[in-house]
């Protein structure tokens, strides 16, 4: 496969995405929340997980915005789900180093996270794209911020 097949199959999985959200809603038994807020964009997020024994059991999401903010947030809960929380944390780390400093993951750990790597290349998109993951890391992380994460 070339990379203009591959670029056209990764834009096929954003817009999918982004159109119809995997795991949206709430979730009655969530151990943790998060929101975020993209204000260049005006991107919205609420974000639900349940942990169980250290691990994601389920996430869900709620939110309004652009297709690259929504199909981020989607393609987030389901490379997460039935993941080890300090695997999910090492992911954010990758994935943020990925799309603000250049940093390259291999393949075989973004699985279908890759597709949004195109979006490195549009700088104010880049926000929309780690939103999600802010979110994220602020349902993980309460006692540091109220669970909110901006993207500024
Ligand atoms: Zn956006």
């Amino acid at each position: 496969m070339d990379d203009e097949d591959l670029d056209e199959l990764y834009q096929e999985l954003i817009m999918d995405h982004g159109r119809r959200p995997r795991n949206t809603g709430t979730l009655p038994d969530a151990t943790h929340h998060g929101r975020g807020h993209n204000p260049l964009c005006g991107d919205q997020l609420t974000l639900a997980l349940k942990v169980t024994d250290g691990r994601v059991t389920d996430a869900r999401f709620e939110g309004h915005g652009c297709a690259i903010s929504m199909a981020s947030a989607s393609l987030m809960t389901q490379s997460i789900k039935a993941q080890p929380v300090e695997e999910v944390e090492a992911l954010y780390t990758q994935f943020h180093a990925l799309m603000t400093g250049g940093a390259e993951v291999p393949a075989e750990v973004l699985g279908k996270l890759a597709a949004l790597t195109g979006v490195r290349r549009f700088p104010t998109r880049v926000k929309c794209a780690t939103l999600a993951w802010h979110t994220l890391h602020a349902a993980l992380h309460p006692e540091r911020a109220d669970a909110q994460a901006t993207t500024e």
